[in-house]
């Protein structure tokens, strides 16, 4: 499933294409992906250049013409731009929309998912949309301090890695982050959030910071072979310490005592979602 830094890929991919080029056709495969389409609305784009291109959460935001096109890529979706003549239909490719550069030059953007989880929307000029309106802060954002942390962690005994993996909380911090984040913290996922001390909630804050911002970084090395290029950019994994590691040494064990230790990695599934961390080091 594509999480933040793979989203924030595809948005560097098609910021760096994108603006300025003109609708020149959309092509709709099926009236709906999750939800239906609202193919008539977004037919009027046609004719209109492409504004910027936005990232809020997991959504990606095309400006056009004062309103905003919202893509979400769902369980499997991938959006992407191709240069040339025009391509075959891939299987599963459920929209395209054909673009011109002033100089005639022409792009595809082609929307492929085989599951159809994703979505496609209109956010008209000036007004919000259900699926963004309740959303929390971006968590590379300065509005995700330790002192907010701190705030919306007050009263509440929900186990810390299920708050921050919580939309109204904090974005974009998906279950692979979510765990990442605990173990390079040294904090127990299962932590009771209003547990977590100033000094504590600083680091949840660096460490989320600095694991989805690795993981954007490595999406960047990957994002250099796709673009102009045919293929739709892959999903990628980073390195990770605990995510999917059960049984396996714990990294920081190993190299803070001796090669001896003996410190694996646990799972349990918390909030229905798959936990993994060191009972170690992680308290
Ligand atoms: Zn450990």
């Amino acid at each position: 499933m594509p999480e933040l830094p793979e989203v924030e890929t595809v948005r560097r991919h098609l910021a760096s294409v994108l603006p300025g080029r003109t609708i020149r056709e959309m092509t709709f495969k099926r009236t709906d992906l999750r939800y239906p389409m609202p193919i008539a609305a977004l037919q009027e784009l046609v004719g209109r250049p492409l504004g910027e291109v936005h990232r809020r959460a997991k959504y990606l935001l095309l400006q056009v013409n004062g309103a905003q096109v919202l893509v979400h890529l769902g369980m499997s979706g991938r959006l992407f731009a191709q240069p040339g003549p025009e391509p075959e239909w891939q299987k599963h490719e459920h929209w395209r929309w054909q673009l011109m550069d002033p100089h005639g030059e022409v792009l595809w953007l082609r929307y492929v998912d085989a599951r159809r989880f994703g979505a496609l929307d209109l956010v008209p000029p000036g007004q919000g949309h259900a699926l963004l309106d309740a959303l929390g802060p971006e968590p590379l954002s300065g509005e995700f301090s330790a002192g907010y942390l701190r705030s919306r962690c007050q009263g509440r005994q929900v186990p810390i890695k299920q708050l921050l993996m919580s939309a109204d909380i904090v974005v974009g911090i998906g279950n692979i982050y979510a765990s990442e984040t605990c173990y390079r913290a040294e904090i127990s996922p299962l932590r009771p959030a209003d547990q977590v001390t100033p000094a504590e909630a600083v680091r949840l804050v660096q460490q989320a910071q600095a694991v989805l911002g690795d993981a954007i970084a490595a999406g960047g090395s990957t994002l250099r072979d796709f673009v102009g290029g045919d293929a739709a950019p892959g999903y990628f994994q980073q390195q990770l310490d605990v995510y999917h590691r059960e049984g396996q040494k714990c990294n920081r064990c190993a190299a803070l005592r001796s090669l001896a230790d003996d410190s694996h990695i646990v799972h349990a599934r918390v909030g229905q979602r798959a936990t993994f961390w060191c009972p170690t080091c992680q308290k």
